[in-house]
């Protein structure tokens, strides 16, 4: 008979918040797959646990994954574990889920620490509907198209943020969503010096811009957009003058500016950029 797939959640900065079916698991499944073995096996002593490990992260998964299946098929319960938080969730485990699925071997997952839902539930923002939009891509192309679609979107958004990615985030955020739109940024959550700044993305961009980026990790909670029939309606002589207010005293490209109040308005981008340029 097959064996099963655990998903073990570990802490995201606090080791209390290993639980104790967690460890329980650790102790009794035959090997880990860890994302990196020298983070784990800190874990691992922590528990008092000896283990064999075989690594699974993101650069070999199509050669390991196919080799903890057949473990797995042989007999081997495995429980995966990343370097914090939820397998699967941004990390590497995805596939192995998808690839045991398919293979009909169980697939567990225990509830347990995950940086999107602590922020969320931190945000002070709605949290009946939400999207978790995981990290930006690095890539501008997709990183714009990414962002563009997300351009109507009403619900709570959540993104996962590198400290030193955090500005050029935040200005884009600002960009597509207007400086006026609700964030609260996680930073550091279960550690020591845990903070969530509850502000907006204009506000957020200018205390980050001028200083060294900041330590630790962070997640960004975005508010949605109002529904449309909430956003008041302007007319296009007011819209232009929006875009003209952000090129002067947000300092926005023309561009920019004219996308983002086509965005919220509906006006067309080229007719705002054409008309405000004549202003
Ligand atoms: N699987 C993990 C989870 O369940 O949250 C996420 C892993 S992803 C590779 C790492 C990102 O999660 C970080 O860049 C950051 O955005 C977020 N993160 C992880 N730990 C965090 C913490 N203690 N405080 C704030 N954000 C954190």
């Amino acid at each position: 008979m097959a064996g099963t797939l655990y998903l073990v959640p570990t802490p995201i900065g606090n080791l209390g918040d290993l639980s104790p079916r967690a460890a329980e698991t650790l102790a009794a499944v035959d090997f880990i797959a860890a994302e990196d073995t020298r983070v784990s096996i800190k874990i691992l002593n922590h528990l008092g646990l000896k283990k064999p490990m075989v690594s699974y992260y993101r650069h070999n998964t199509e050669t390991s994954g196919p080799q903890i299946l057949q473990r797995l098929l042989a007999g081997e319960d495995c429980a995966l574990v990343t370097d914090a938080g939820t397998p699967a969730i941004s990390d590497p485990g995805e596939e192995l889920v998808a690839l045991c699925v398919e293979a009909g071997v169980m697939v567990v997952s225990l509830p347990g620490p995950c940086a999107l839902v602590t922020a969320l539930a931190a945000s002070g923002l709605p949290t009946g509907r939400f999207t978790f939009e995981g990290f930006l891509a690095m890539n501008k192309k997709n990183r714009r198209e990414h962002l563009d679609s997300l351009r109507g979107e009403t619900r709570t958004m959540v993104f996962y943020e590198a400290p030193h990615k955090l500005v050029a985030t935040l200005s884009d955020l600002a960009e597509t969503f207007g400086t006026d739109r609700r964030v609260a940024l996680c930073r550091e959550l279960t550690k020591l010096h845990e903070e969530v700044i509850r502000t907006t993305l204009g506000q957020a961009l200018e205390r980050y811009r001028e200083q060294p980026p900041p330590r630790g990790e962070f997640v960004l909670v975005v508010e949605g957009a109002a529904p449309v029939e909430d956003a008041p309606a302007l007319t296009l002589e007011q819209a232009v003058e929006r875009v003209c207010i952000l090129y002067q005293e947000q300092n926005l490209p023309m561009k920019d500016a004219a996308r983002q109040v086509a965005a919220e308005t509906g006006f067309q981008k080229k007719e705002l950029y054409r008309l405000a340029v004549q202003r």
